[in-house]
């Protein structure tokens, strides 16, 4: 099993801090125009599509699906190195948006495009999580 994944920790904005305080708590909070339906992520002030400033947050199933992923087994950044190596991945989650993350629980080469996934956070320290993925 590969080592555990250490980076710097996620640095909130005005625009993300709400979806960072969702992950710290454990939920994966996505953002859904009640002007067109849209659904959105990364959060932002406006829907990114009818561009409405009237966007709502709601809670995400945590459950998506491998859209495409890469293997790194170099990585020269002090925080990575001792993690190589690991799956970075797109996965599409039900809803419609699709996240950066890692795929984890698994040896690299068992990830499939396509693969069912489940959210699995992890809690850096008492203020800070991250969501990584695993197979569902
Ligand atoms: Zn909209």
């Amino acid at each position: 099993m590969p080592a555990e994944i250490r980076h710097p920790k996620p640095v909130p904005d005005w625009e993300t801090r709400v979806f960072w305080e969702g992950i710290r708590r454990h939920e994966i909070l996505l953002q859904r125009c009640a002007d067109c339906s849209a659904v959105q992520h990364r959060p932002r002030a406006i829907c990114a599509t009818c561009l409405s400033s009237r966007v709502e947050i709601f809670e995400a199933s945590g459950r998506g699906t491998v859209h495409t992923y890469t293997v790194t087994h170099q990585n020269q950044a002090p925080a990575f190195r001792g993690s190589v190596p690991y799956v970075l991945a797109y996965v599409d989650l039900e809803e419609g948006v699709r996240v950066l993350t890692n795929i984890i629980g698994c040896e690299p080469g068992e990830v499939q495009i396509g693969m069912d996934v489940v959210v699995d956070f992890e809690d850096l320290d008492e203020e800070t999580a991250v969501p990584r993925f695993r197979r569902a």
